[in-house]
């Protein structure tokens, strides 16, 4: 056998007219890795579901792209690194300052994936009694009333009054329906998320559509509670919704709620519910040509996607198309819009974490969003998700631009402009 060439180290080369010299190769120091005490990264990675935390290898594409990067400290890469470092992620702020908005796994090379991590890591926290006070409240509302805002149960179909037209609740009701819609908690009783109830209802009366709600009997879907860290709860709330469901006849499920749309789809089956669902968008989209458009809305109007309708389920056309067929409305993009859309700061139980959030960041996402809106000259910002209209209607005054930006519901805009509603 040929024995290997020895390796020789002489004191000069000539590459192409440049002299080297050993010291080239020698620029860096070799990284102690091996140096590090790892015994807290390998704590986190051995959760299950926080496993791809370790895979990261510090290429900094996330830290581009996270919105909480831009008014804080905070990507993928950064929590690894500190963690790698010996901070200990349980005790962490970094722990609960991820929205999981998914626009990391995105661009990540390595599949590091927050969407696993953040639950993973948060469910146990949450065990240990250590989430924010704030949050905890939230789930404690949700256990016991059924929604994050604490209202009462028998409230949930109160915003029916006020539409004006026929809403059947199943349970009166219970024939067999064409549609199911799972209204969600913002929407039934928030006082912005009931307008554009209101005026979905109106729209789907107008087009005609053979539909019936839940009323009392729904809960919140638990799609925010279980990315927050809240996994009990979750399969809790699942199973009611699935078990009350089951008990009626319908073709399809509508949802309002882009959170309820991803637990329908993705979690649900899971626990044995499975229904063709669609968000209320790309319902109403192939619908287009039966709207009876009566004013022109002439806006500059712009559009949020959200996370969990856009990037986590595909869904950017079914919004637009609507919105471009109002008559009289200009839509305008953002820079950051579509898959690399900005975050409303909202999910992954970031919606009820807003005090704690402040602590740690310049301002809210909400806030930087709706100034993004406003460089862009829109005069409306629409929306699609319950979350986003009182965030960002919030986010306006904060930012001293009331008056400047309306933040309304799609829902709203179409009913506007078919004179449905004022
Ligand atoms: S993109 Fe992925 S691999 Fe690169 S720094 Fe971020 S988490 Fe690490
Ligand atoms: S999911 Fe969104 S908020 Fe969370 S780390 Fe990734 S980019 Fe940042």
């Amino acid at each position: 056998m040929a024995e290997k060439a020895q390796a020789v180290e002489r004191e000069t080369v000539m590459v192409d007219g440049v002299a080297l010299t050993p010291q080239w190769s020698r620029m860096f120091e070799p990284r102690p890795i091996t140096g590090y005490d790892l015994s807290v990264l390998d704590e986190v990675t051995a959760i299950p579901g926080a496993e791809s935390l370790g895979w990261c290898y510090q290429c900094g594409k996330c830290t581009a792209v996270c919105p909480v990067d831009t008014v804080g400290d905070f990507s993928p890469r950064k929590v690894f690194r500190r963690t790698q470092l010996g901070t200990p992620l349980l005790d962490s702020p970094d722990l609960w300052l991820c929205t999981t908005c998914s626009n990391c796994l995105r661009v990540c090379p390595k599949e590091v994936n927050m969407i696993q991590i953040m639950p993973a890591v948060r469910e146990q926290a949450v065990a240990d009694g250590q989430a924010p006070q704030e949050l905890l409240s939230a789930f404690e509302n949700t256990a016991r009333y059924g929604n994050p805002l604490g209202e009462p149960a028998r409230k949930r179909a109160d915003w029916v009054k006020q539409a004006g037209v026929p809403v059947p609740i199943m349970s009166q009701h219970p024939d067999p329906v064409d549609v199911l819609w799972f209204v969600e908690c913002y929407p039934a009783y928030h006082p912005r998320g009931q307008e554009a109830s209101v005026a979905l209802a109106r729209i789907l009366n107008a087009l005609g559509v053979d539909f019936g709600i839940l009323g009392r009997e729904e809960k919140c879907s638990g799609d925010s509670q279980r990315m927050a860290g809240e996994a009990g709860l979750f399969e809790m709330l699942a199973e009611h919704n699935i078990k009350t469901l089951s008990q009626y006849m319908f073709n399809e499920v509508l949802v309002t709620d882009p959170h309820a749309y991803n637990a329908l789809l993705h979690e649900y089956p899971k626990f044995g519910g499975e229904w063709p669902t669609r968000h209320y968008t790309q319902f109403l989209a192939p619908r287009i040509g039966d709207m009876a458009f009566r004013r022109e809305l002439p806006w500059r109007v712009t559009f949020h996607d959200p996370c969990y309708l856009g990037r986590h389920n595909g869904e950017y056309e079914a919004p637009r198309q609507l919105l471009q067929a109002i008559p009289g409305l200009e839509l305008v993009e953002m820079g950051r819009c579509r898959e690399n859309a900005y975050c409303c700061g909202g999910g992954g139980g970031g919606m009820w974490m807003d005090s704690f959030t402040a602590e740690f960041t310049s301002m809210r996402l909400s806030e930087k969003r709706v100034l993004e809106a406003i460089e862009y000259g829109a005069e409306v910002l629409a929306v699609t998700c319950p979350y986003e209209v009182s965030r960002f209607e919030d986010a306006v005054k904060s930012t001293g631009n009331t008056g400047r930006l309306q933040v309304m519901d799609i829902a709203e805009l179409l009913a506007k402009s078919m004179a449905l509603v004022d």
